[in-house]
């Protein structure tokens, strides 16, 4: 067993009450504590915490994804093709979920249109939140604080009658899609209300280029978004319309990230998303995530969607990131987990195995005798996963 937070015990047990972790230690352990407890057990498997995407989306359909290699030529066929996604979103968005707990995902941060995938991810299980994404450009003739005022009046509303650990946020999707002022006001909104904020920034060479000079592919998509051009790096503009704080999850964070920005990224105190193999397919460039993490930035891992990702498999992901940066597997392990729950600001209900902590656990198959962390998450990449336990609950048993 890999609590994370602790060293691994051998042969170890969890004893879960009222959906929470009230033992962790050996099997004799739990059963001092509760002997009359019905005991399920997994032959040649670990226990680890459960995997915490801290950037997905759901809606997108495996195997006819727009054509990578630059993120604006991908971009402008993904905007394209919005049209026919809207058909068959729900189903795409369910299977991507499923395919998620498959692979020992407990928690998720979701981002789609006006959070459209909040019933499929309600449904799957997971504990999690979306983050609705809005787009001025779909409220004309109405001021930043009105438009905001409405997605957060809806977001409100989608909050009613859903699962105990699943939420409702507010994400501005972007820095080229969404105006200063709306970024600014819903910014700042949100941390009035305490509650987080999801962005995708420095994604891309097109985006660095859009904000810096107000040229190239995403001022070509979008002509009418006319505030670029500000001279400045976007994580810089990101921090001059107030976006940047302990609360805001910022995916990405790839192409362009300088020292100053790492500097900027620590003192705000704002989270990073690393979605290494969707930065990879997109020409995207290298987050980097060793020299921000050494600098304290939080990071967490996203498998980002089905369009820019291979899979929604969170472990694999995180494999791409220990080979590509050169981690140890214990710090793969904590990446998939531990620092994904610090991310998102929930390391105190999720991401480790501790008492008291929810019961959200992947349990999985290790063919090695020594069990090592590396041998567990390199194994949870590739179909491992034996079971996955939300709260208490097994939501997914692979028997
Ligand atoms: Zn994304």
């Amino acid at each position: 067993m890999f609590p994370v937070s602790s060293p691994p015990i051998p042969n170890g047990a969890i004893l879960v009450q009222e959906g929470r972790i009230a033992v962790i230690g050996t099997l004799e352990d739990a059963r001092t504590k509760a002997p009359e407890a019905e005991i399920q057990h997994y032959e040649g498997c670990a226990i680890t915490p459960g995997a915490i995407n801290t950037h997905a989306h759901l809606g997108f359909r495996r195997d006819d994804a727009p054509e990578g290699g630059t993120f604006a030529g991908w971009l402008g066929r993904l905007i394209e093709r919005l049209p026919e996604k809207e058909s068959w979103t729900p189903e795409a968005a369910k299977n991507s979920a499923n395919e998620a707990i498959a692979a020992g995902t407990t928690f998720m941060a979701e981002s789609s249109p006006y959070g459209e995938c909040l019933p499929q991810l309600a449904e799957s299980g997971m504990a999690g939140a979306v983050f609705a994404e809005f787009f001025p450009g779909d409220f004309p003739d109405t001021q930043p604080e009105e438009r905001v005022e409405e997605i957060l009046k809806q977001v409100h509303g989608m909050r009613e009658g859903l699962p105990k650990r699943v939420s409702a946020q507010v994400s501005v999707h972007s820095v080229y899609t969404v105006d200063p002022d709306s970024s600014r006001v819903a910014a700042l909104k949100t941390r009035e209300l305490g509650d987080p904020l999801a962005i995708h920034l420095s994604e891309s060479p097109e985006e660095v280029e859009f904000v810096r000079e107000g040229t190239g592919g995403l001022a070509n998509i979008f002509g009418s978004n006319t505030w670029g051009g500000a001279g400045v790096s976007p994580v810089r503009y990101a921090e001059n319309v107030e976006l940047l704080a302990p609360t805001t999850i910022a995916a990405h964070l790839a192409t362009g990230v300088s020292d100053e920005d790492i500097d900027i990224l620590t003192r705000t105190g704002v989270a990073a998303a690393h979605c290494p193999r969707s930065n990879d397919s997109l020409g995207c460039e290298v987050s980097p995530v060793p020299e921000m993490m050494r600098r304290d930035v939080r990071v967490g891992m996203g498998t980002d969607g089905l369009w820019s990702s291979p899979s929604m498999n969170l472990f694999e992901e995180t494999l791409f990131a220990v080979k590509l940066h050169g981690f140890d597997g214990e710090l793969g392990l904590r990446l998939a987990t531990l620092e994904g729950a610090r991310a998102l600001n929930v390391e105190r209900e999720t991401g480790s195995l501790e008492v008291g902590k929810w019961a959200d656990l992947a349990i999985v198959q290790v063919e090695s005798g020594d069990q090592t962390a590396l041998d567990v998450v390199e194994s949870a990449a590739s179909g491992g996963v034996a079971a996955t336990v939300v709260s208490g609950n097994l939501i997914y048993n692979r028997e």
